[in-house]
């Protein structure tokens, strides 16, 4: 996307956050909450960011937003910077899972509580709360398009070549994502009326290192040209709507794409622009959105209650272990999206403008 239409979607995701201005603040007033996010280059991080900010400040909070360029060592610096600031909060979306603890033991010193945002921090006790979405169910989603596509769940019986993308390694999220698509996909794997002909259906095989679309347009390209020689891709489960850019590029250079050869069923994440405009154009078929103002919200929410001393509400409290405790969790509902039904959730919904979509 450009940067034209990157800054209409900036606007149009955060302006309507639903934080609202008006919103009573019950808060320990002027002190400075630390926000730390990993990447601008997916414009749902710069969304989720500003939304963030746009609810803290709502309940009476100064804010230090800051993003580490996909680069584990610079979030760790970055997080500490806000801790020898002074923030009396962290709301934190990881980039490396494993690689926090002992900044965030430095918080625990300082006293300063933290929120797991989107993905959780393994390995330390030193994590209040979770704030996500349901991340098995964007994987059965997922999976469940690719099945419905086909016309597995209706009788047809194949067999359709199918190829598996996974997230980045070090993203908690990854294996939930994967495992909830491949609990609706293997047993049509089992059955053979789903083939993978590149043979690589383990997780630790079809991973993507940072999320990269050019990593997994690569990917992709290697996988026709070992894999299909002869035959054709029918779906690729594609855990992100960057990677699905990345593998539809791929697709294309091999000649899918016209009428002879269509473009494979492909899901996404995330509801991007790009995607969004990719999917109204019939290339991209499916992604699963995800409302970063709700996101923004409970998380807002979870430290602002945390710092009052109130418990904060969650609906999930066995799902997240991280390998130190279980961390108490919110998950919201996540949507599937394709051609049928954005204008319905995406437009009406007000995350996009149609003319955002043009
Ligand atoms: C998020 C996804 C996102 C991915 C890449 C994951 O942790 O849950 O929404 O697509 O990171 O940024």
């Amino acid at each position: 996307a450009g940067a034209a239409s990157l800054a209409l979607t900036l606007s149009a995701c955060g302006q309507n956050s639903s934080g609202g201005s008006k919103e009573k603040s019950s808060s320990a007033k002027g002190g400075t909450i630390g926000i730390a996010m990993p990447t601008k280059s997916s414009e749902r991080w710069i969304a989720d960011g500003n939304n963030v900010v746009k609810n803290l400040q709502s309940k009476g909070y100064k804010t230090k937003l800051v993003y580490g360029e996909d680069d584990p060592d610079t979030q760790v610096s970055q997080i500490e910077n806000l801790i020898t600031q002074g923030v009396k909060g962290l709301i934190i979306a990881a980039i490396d899972n494993k690689s926090l603890n002992n900044v965030l033991q430095e918080a625990a010193d300082a006293n300063i509580p933290v929120i797991a945002y989107d993905r959780l921090i393994l390995g330390t006790k030193n994590v209040s709360y979770y704030a996500s979405f349901d991340n098995t169910k964007v994987g059965v989603l997922q999976g469940t398009y690719i099945v419905h596509k086909l016309g597995l769940d209706s009788g047809k019986k194949g067999p359709f070549n199918l190829e598996l993308f996974a997230g980045s390694n070090d993203d908690n999220n990854t294996k939930y994502f994967f495992n909830g698509a491949m609990s609706v996909l293997q047993p049509y794997i089992d059955k053979k009326e789903l083939v993978v002909k590149s043979g690589q259906t383990a997780l630790n095989k079809v991973t993507t290192l940072r999320w990269d679309g050019t990593t997994a347009q690569k990917r992709m390209e290697d996988i026709l040209t070992s894999s299909y020689k002869s035959g054709k891709v029918d779906a690729v489960l594609s855990p992100y709507d960057g990677i699905s850019i990345g593998i539809i590029s791929a697709l294309k250079s091999d000649g899918y794409g016209s009428s002879s050869q269509p473009l494979p069923v492909i899901t996404g994440q995330d509801a991007e622009l790009a995607s969004v405009k990719s999917i109204i154009a019939g290339e991209q078929t499916q992604t699963v959105y995800k409302d970063t103002r709700q996101l923004a919200k409970v998380a807002s929410t979870m430290i602002d209650d945390v710092l009052n001393k109130k418990t904060p509400q969650v609906n999930d409290d066995k799902t997240y272990d991280n390998g130190s405790k279980v961390v108490p969790a919110y998950l919201l509902q996540p949507v599937s999206v394709d051609k049928s039904n954005y204008e319905d959730v995406l437009v009406k919904g007000g995350y996009y403008t149609e003319a955002d979509l043009k």
